[in-house]
């Protein structure tokens, strides 16, 4: 079969490949939408999890189950399923503790495009079908539905981490299609105030209507400044991290109320650490807390998930800038990841 691969670091292209084969407990899915990640970008331009050969891109897709193994009970074959970027193993001791994103050691939850061959290919395999995959409700779009894969779940993850109460003043910095999700999570969950970070314009419309109150140009001053300036010196009570670099954590400790959160879900492609300034973090008794995580992933979280789009909550239809059709498109669809033109929010690819 055929795939979009990384074929080294820095190096992308089209290779052939033996299709997977299906396992007792697994499925082989078609793919009929699949979206790039930035997240690609930092696996292969940065090379940040190092080197990897001829692994085939991608972990955010919708499809259809070709085939399933001999032990699984609630799939089968025709099912259109809208299948997570993380697939965890849920019988490890990792998932059993409630971190199943980890199963099997740190991050080895995410699986398609780290350790196993992603979703860019005619075919991809599926782990733990049962525990991992979720019926496609009738009637939704699969391109507004893959969505639901990974940027959904991990703008989301960003609001858990940071513990969003009711009547909370948020920060999010980043609004990317991750953290255009954290904005949207964050009104879900009763903030009152959400400041949202970027420069984008279409970013920077589509946040206000999910829900940002002010919008902090990075581009134009100093967030900090900026923050403190528009919360009278106060500071807020959660920041969300979903874009930036290294240097955002000292920024966010800053506008941190004591006993405040931060919820990073941002992929660090470089850089070696991570400074806390002292004063700020109230020379280490400020209760300042800093959650960083890979989203959880799995089927019940994808159904959960899945019905807010189907009752009107949630509209991710909104993320999705640049439509293609064909498998041969999702090269041109990574590269806009990789270039961010102004209009970009995501691109998605259908089949
Ligand atoms: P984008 O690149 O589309 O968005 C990044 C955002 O951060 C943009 O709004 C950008 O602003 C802003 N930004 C860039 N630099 C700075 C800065 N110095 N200070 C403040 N804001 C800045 O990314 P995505 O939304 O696609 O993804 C966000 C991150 O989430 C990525 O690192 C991705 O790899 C990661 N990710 C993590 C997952 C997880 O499970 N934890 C899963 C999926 C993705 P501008 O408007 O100027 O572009
Ligand atoms: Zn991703």
């Amino acid at each position: 079969m055929k795939g979009f691969a990384m074929l080294g670091i820095g190096k992308v292209g089209w290779i052939e490949k033996e299709a997977p084969k299906c396992g007792s407990y697994d499925a082989i899915v078609r793919p009929i939408a699949i979206a790039p990640c930035t997240s690609d970008v930092h696996t292969v331009w940065e090379g940040a999890i190092g080197e990897r050969h001829d692994m085939i891109l991608g972990h955010e897709a919708v499809g259809e189950v070709v085939e399933v193994g001999e032990f699984v009970k609630d799939f089968k074959h025709g099912d259109k399923v809208i299948v997570p970027a993380i697939t965890p193993d849920w019988n490890s001791l990792e998932a059993q503790a409630g971190f199943q994103m980890h199963s099997g050691g740190m991050l080895s939850g995410w699986k398609f495009s780290n350790f196993k061959d992603g979703v860019f290919a005619e075919y991809f395999h599926v782990n733990d079908a049962d525990g991992n995959l979720a019926l496609l409700p009738d009637g939704m779009d699969p391109a507004a539905a893959c969505m639901l894969s990974d940027m959904v779940p991990t703008g989301f993850h960003g609001v858990e981490l940071a513990d969003v109460q009711f009547g909370d003043a948020v920060v999010v910095i980043g609004i990317g299609p991750v953290g255009l999700m954290s904005v949207a999570g964050a009104a879900l969950r009763g903030a009152s105030r959400i400041y949202a970070v970027g420069s984008r314009p279409n970013c920077v419309q589509i946040a206000k209507e999910y829900g940002a109150t002010d919008i902090i140009n990075y581009r134009q001053g100093n967030i900090v400044d900026q923050i403190m300036d528009k919360t009278s010196g106060k500071g807020v009570d959660r920041v969300i991290i979903a874009g930036g670099d290294v240097d955002t954590f000292a920024q966010a400790i800053k506008i941190l109320k004591p006993g405040g959160r931060i919820g990073n879900v941002n992929y660090l492609g470089e850089g070696d650490f991570i400074k806390i300034p002292r004063i700020e973090w109230g020379c280490g008794m400020s209760h300042k807390t800093i959650a960083g995580g890979l989203m959880p992933g799995g089927r019940l979280r994808m159904e959960k998930l899945a019905s807010l789009v189907e009752t009107g909550r949630l509209d991710t239809s909104k993320l999705i800038t640049h439509a293609y059709k064909g498998i041969e498109n999702v090269e041109q669809a990574l590269m806009l990841m990789k270039d961010k033109p102004g209009d970009l929010i995501k691109p998605v690819v259908t089949m």
